[in-house]
């Protein structure tokens, strides 16, 4: 089979490597049907990663099931289902605390599309190997499209955690979302449904913010600090001064979330922070735990993710397009295979 490899700046191509097998009675095979680049493959492909290639990149995508151990009971050949970007067993003390992405019975960091807790292969690629099927994987609710839900492994539930929790304890909740690619689109749709009172977008790129806009948010291309403006914060830039605008934005005892991958150093405001009493939260997701719930919103029909998709292309130009700048650009196959 094929996997998609990253092999330097903006190049990936093909590699033919062995099909993977189902290794154990817990495991299973699965076929990405449907696949998206989440907004930090953007930047590994501009070359700022702090991986140096080559390694097999993708950790987004609806799957058809391909092949199951024997123990496997949740799912089945030829259902669709979401992979959760990270590798995680659902038995150890931290899975079942929901700590999905801490689990401990892989080498920390373990995912697929990056190198960097072992090697587990890329999700754009041809087939992939999934250790533990029914910890990981999560049906795809009937009803939702697959090309609309391809980044229900990462980046959408992710943006659901951003906002959502925070959004419950407060519905009315006045949020400022400082971003670059889905996520923070992601993020606007959501916090519109959930009740929050005013959604103010900040973004370079005009394409971005005419979604934004869709979504009911308000949207600049760049602010200063707007003193005690808003409850919760939620930056996905992966720049340091961005996050610290953000956090200067806050009211007191308010909110930042950042979605992180800051490859960057920088300085935040710590003296600023201490004295509006402000909470910051930068943490990997812990998708598989949420992802679910997170499911449900979408199922519900509140939201509209498919709007952020920009691009389908067929999962033959994965070689030619992937590289190319686009927002969140949706890989497709025969779903019926
Ligand atoms: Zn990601
Ligand atoms: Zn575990």
């Amino acid at each position: 089979m094929r996997e998609l490899t990253y092999v330097a700046r903006r190049t990936v191509e093909w590699r033919e490597v062995p099909d993977p097998v189902v290794q154990s009675d817990r495991a299973a095979i699965v076929a990405p049907i449907a696949a998206a680049p989440c907004d930090v493959d953007s930047s590994i492909l501009a070359g700022h990663g702090p991986i140096p290639p080559p390694f097999p990149i993708g950790h987004e995508c609806v799957a058809r099931v391909f092949d199951v151990g024997d123990a496997v009971s949740h799912v089945a050949p030829g259902d669709l289902v979401v992979v959760p970007w990270a590798v995680s067993c659902g038995a150890c003390e931290r899975c079942s605390r929901g700590l999905t992405t801490h689990c401990t019975s892989v080498p920390h960091m373990a995912m697929f599309g990056a190198p960097i807790g072992g090697e587990w292969g890329g999700l754009f690629s041809d087939l992939v190997a999934i250790p533990w099927a029914d910890a990981m994987l999560v049906p795809l609710p009937a009803g939702l499209d697959p090309i609309a839900m391809a980044s229900a492994s990462d980046n959408w539930p992710l943006a659901w955690r951003l906002v959502a929790p925070h959004l419950e304890a407060r519905p009315d909740a006045r949020v400022l979302v400082i971003a670059r690619g889905s996520i923070g689109l992601y993020v606007c749709d959501i916090a519109r449904a959930l009740g929050a009172s005013d959604v103010l977008y900040v973004d370079p790129d005009p394409e971005h913010r005419a979604i934004a806009e869709t979504y009911g948010a308000r949207t600049a291309e760049a602010i200063e600090p707007i003193h005690h403006g808003f409850d919760l914060a939620v930056e996905s830039t992966g720049r340091v001064d961005q996050l610290a605008v953000a956090l200067r934005s806050l009211v007191p005892e308010g909110f930042c979330e950042s979605a992180g991958n800051h490859f960057r150093p920088g300085e935040l405001p710590l003296l600023e922070m201490y004295l509006t009493g402000v909470t910051m939260r930068i943490a990997r997701d812990n998708v598989r735990a949420h992802l679910p719930e997170a499911l449900e919103l979408a199922r519900s029909g509140r939201v509209d993710p498919g709007r952020v998709v920009s691009n389908v292309f067929d999962w033959e130009q994965l070689p030619d397009a992937l590289p190319e700048r686009h927002l969140k650009p949706v890989f497709v196959r025969d779903q019926d295979r």
